[in-house]
Order: C-alpha cells, then sequence, then structure tokens
C-alpha cells in the first residue's frame, strides 16, 4: 500500500509534494509558469473561478480555486506555499516579492488606525522604520518591550499606556539580530490570549527568518502567523529577495486578500527558484548548525575574542534565556556574533582581511558572510539603544555557511592574526 504522503518528513517531499507531471507534459520539474493571465475552457468556467475568487460562493468540498490570472493565483507560487506551509505544519501560504512585503502586508491587512501594536526589541530596521514610522502615520501606536522583561513586565508595560483594549497584534522577533537574545514565544501567546475578547482577537506574530523553517517552529508555541525573509535560509543563495508569510486560516484570509490588492506577491520564476532552493534546505541548513558550532567553539577559545554570542553556548547560568532556548529552539542556529579586543580599527581590520567569507550583510547563504553591524545593519539605531543592546563597534556578525568548517576556521585565525 501507499504511504500516506502526510506521513512523509517534510524534507522528503521538497522534491514532488503538490506537482502533477501529467498536467506538464510530464516533465519531473515544475516548469516556470511565466504567464500573466489563464485561459478559461467556458465561459461558465470564468464565471465560477471568479466566484470563488472573490468569495461569492464557497468552494465545493475538494474544489481548488481555478487559475485566472497571476497577480491572483500562478502555479509556481501555489505549490512553493504547500511546499512551505509543510515544515510549519501552518494552514496556509503567502509568498511575496521581498520579506519586508510580507511583513508590511499583513501587519496592514490585521492593523487599522487606534490600534496598538506591541513588539519585542530590537526590531530588523526595515520592520523598526516601517513599525514605527509608517505604521505610526497610519494612527497606529507601538508598545516595544525588551529581552530583559518577563510576562509581568511586559503585562505592566501594556497597563501603563493602558492599551489593554487597544492591542491588536504582538509581533516578536527572535533570535534579536545582531545578538541572538531570545524572546519567549510562548508568553507572548498567553498575553495575546488574556487580551483577546469574543470579538475582537489579537494575534501573534513570529518573524522566524533567523532559525526558520528549520529550528524553530512558533505556531507550535501559540503564534498565529509565521514571516520568512525568504532572501535568507530559504532561498540560500544569496540569489533571490523574496519573502513569506503562514499560519492558521482565520489569521491568513486577509494576507492573501491584501496581497492581492497590494500586487506584493513575487512572480513565477521567484517562485520556481525558492522550490529548486527548498530541496536541499534541510541539508543546508543541518551543516550550516554543525559549523557555526565548530566556528562557535574556535572563537571562544581564541585569544582576541573578548566574547561570542552564540545560542549553543548558553548554558543554565544564563537564566531565563537558557530556559527559553530549550523550549523552542532545535539547534544554536548558524548566525553568531563576537566582540573582537579593541574597536572599530581592529573590527574592520578583521573584515578587510578575511579570505573565505564575504564582507557583505544579509544571512543564511550557502557561502559565509560577515558585517560591522554598528556602522552597517544597524547604523541608523539610536546610539543609547545601540549601547543597550550590545551593538558595540567592536562587534562582528557572521553568518555561517556551508564550507568545510576548517577552512573557515583558517580563514577566521589568519584574519584575526592580522588584528
Ligand atoms: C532580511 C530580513 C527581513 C527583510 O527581508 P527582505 O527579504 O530583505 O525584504 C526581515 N526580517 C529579518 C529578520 C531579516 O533578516
Amino acid at each position: 500500500m501507499k504511504k500516506d504522503p502526510r506521513n512523509f518528513r517534510p524534507e522528503s517531499l521538497m522534491m514532488s509534494y503538490g506537482y502533477e507531471p501529467a498536467l506538464s507534459e510530464g516533465a519531473i520539474k515544475c516548469p516556470i509558469f511565466q504567464t500573466s493571465t489563464f485561459v478559461f475552457k467556458t465561459a461558465e468556467e470564468g464565471k465560477r473561478f471568479f466566484q470563488v475568487a472573490t468569495g461569492q460562493v464557497e468552494p465545493d468540498p475538494g474544489e481548488e480555486l481555478g487559475l485566472i490570472y497571476s497577480r491572483l493565483n500562478n502555479p509556481d507560487l501555489e505549490i512553493l506555499e504547500n511546499r512551505l506551509c509543510l515544515w510549519d505544519k501552518a494552514d496556509q501560504a503567502a509568498v511575496f516579492e521581498s520579506g519586508m512585503s510580507a511583513i508590511s502586508t499583513m501587519l496592514l491587512a490585521h492593523l487599522k488606525p487606534g490600534d496598538v501594536l506591541l513588539h519585542s526589541q530590537p526590531l530588523y530596521g526595515g520592520t523598526d522604520h516601517f513599525v514605527n514610522h509608517v505604521l505610526r502615520d497610519f494612527g497606529v501606536d507601538t508598545i516595544g518591550y525588551e529581552p530583559e522583561d518577563d510576562c509581568d513586565d511586559i503585562r505592566a508595560r501594556i497597563k501603563k499606556q493602558g492599551a489593554e483594549n487597544k492591542v491588536k497584534m504582538i509581533y516578536i522577533e527572535t533570535p534579536a539580530n545582531p545578538t541572538n537574545h531570545l524572546f519567549d514565544i510562548a508568553c507572548a501567546a498567553e498575553i495575546a490570549e488574556e487580551l483577546s475578547t469574543e470579538d475582537r482577537q489579537v494575534l501573534l506574530a513570529v518573524d522566524n527568518t533567523y532559525m526558520g523553517p528549520i529550528w524553530q517552529h512558533p505556531l507550535e508555541h501559540g503564534a498565529d502567523l509565521v514571516i520568512y525573509s525568504a532572501t535568507k535560509y530559504i532561498g540560500g543563495h544569496s540569489d533571490v529577495i523574496a519573502g513569506a508569510c503562514l499560519g492558521k486560516e482565520d489569521a491568513m484570509k486577509p494576507v492573501r486578500k491584501l496581497r492581492t490588492f497590494l500586487g506584493s506577491m513575487a512572480g513565477p520564476w521567484t517562485g520556481w527558484l525558492l522550490m529548486r532552493s527548498l530541496e536541499t534546505l534541510k541539508v543546508r541548513m543541518d551543516q550550516q548548525a554543525e559549523n557555526a558550532r565548530h566556528v562557535a567553539d574556535f572563537l571562544r577559545d581564541h585569544p582576541k575574542v573578548e566574547k561570542v554570542h552564540y545560542l549553543g553556548h548558553l548554558t543554565e547560568a544564563d537564566g531565563k534565556q537558557f530556559e527559553i532556548y530549550k523550549k523552542q529552539c532545535k539547534t544554536g542556529g548558524a548566525m553568531l556574533s563576537f566582540n573582537v579586543k579593541g574597536g572599530e580599527a581592529e573590527a574592520f581590520r578583521f573584515l578587510n582581511n578575511m579570505q573565505l567569507a564575504h564582507l557583505a550583510v544579509s544571512l543564511g547563504s550557502t557561502e559565509s558572510l560577515a558585517e560591522h553591524p554598528a556602522t552597517m545593519t544597524h547604523a541608523d539605531v539610536d546610539p543609547s539603544l545601540k549601547e543597550q543592546m550590545g551593538i558595540t563597534s567592536n562587534l562582528i556578525r557572521l553568518s555561517v555557511g556551508i564550507e568545510h568548517y576548517e577552512d573557515q576556521i583558517a580563514d577566521l585565525a589568519q584574519a584575526l592574526d592580522k588584528v
């Protein structure tokens, strides 16, 4: 008997799930459906597709939405979205032309003037700008909280602002970039639950770019929505900008709808590239996590390194951070940062002398990437907040790639020698 595909692991399904070769001349791989529109067999069929697409009628059991127009649906995006759902056990997914368009579309779909957004701090620079400038201009207020805050501190912050009836969404990014501080997803879910009323559900959205979709599954811990910059691990080859939002059906419906009207969906070529990337996602990320452990151990013992910020090094002595790590992270990941002894000059000398790793922002790619958060990715952050967050002039962020770890370590060693 054929094994029920739902019992196969996601990595076993990434090559074939959701694609029917017979519909594409027997091609083993999904072709790129580089087309703007789709031909209806009859006018009646076109009418039916639109009735389903616009929600005028409920689809019959097993009826899939017919292909209409590539801003609404396209096979490369639909198959990709079905595959993305498998890792996080999500009901629905939507793929976007960038991580930022996934984030902005998702936030605009669920927030309206007068609502308050509670968010973890620090946030990815682009998200921080969108939340604290663009959303504010639309009349959405924000409350930030920090890694040191426990559940009661967060409750107190909401109360202090008199926002108990106004918080509409909680948005967290964990681990935080670039310091790897962790935020408790289950605690945020608990607060969202407490603030929800019968006719006002408070949603929890988690930006899982740093750990996902392999090493952390926010939906399991009570989140409603998960966000990815698919530019990072999902794409994984530094050759595409894309994003994804996935989650529970009720939370996803408004997101998919707004995507249609903002037109922020990804194109078929991006969909095809990401499907190709998903086939190797698990092997890439497993190798990167293993390499990161070796690299982090090497850096910890190096005389020119002051401190390494790597999740896999957390111990009981780290208290709450270690507890969160045990609860929600499957590995230490492959992002780390470290302080070289000295300041900007020493950090720059290190960066300028790397031979294997590249000096570039972004992360999660096959090649190792290093950068200087204080003057690059986090250049915009308020100086006092930078200090408080530990984004100092001697901090370097490293995204560990798939090169042999001994070669990576040899490269780091020779660059540190020049410091
Ligand atoms: C890169 C990144 C984003 C933005 O994604 P883009 O694909 O660059 O638009 C959002 N969140 C995190 C955590 C990121 O690293």
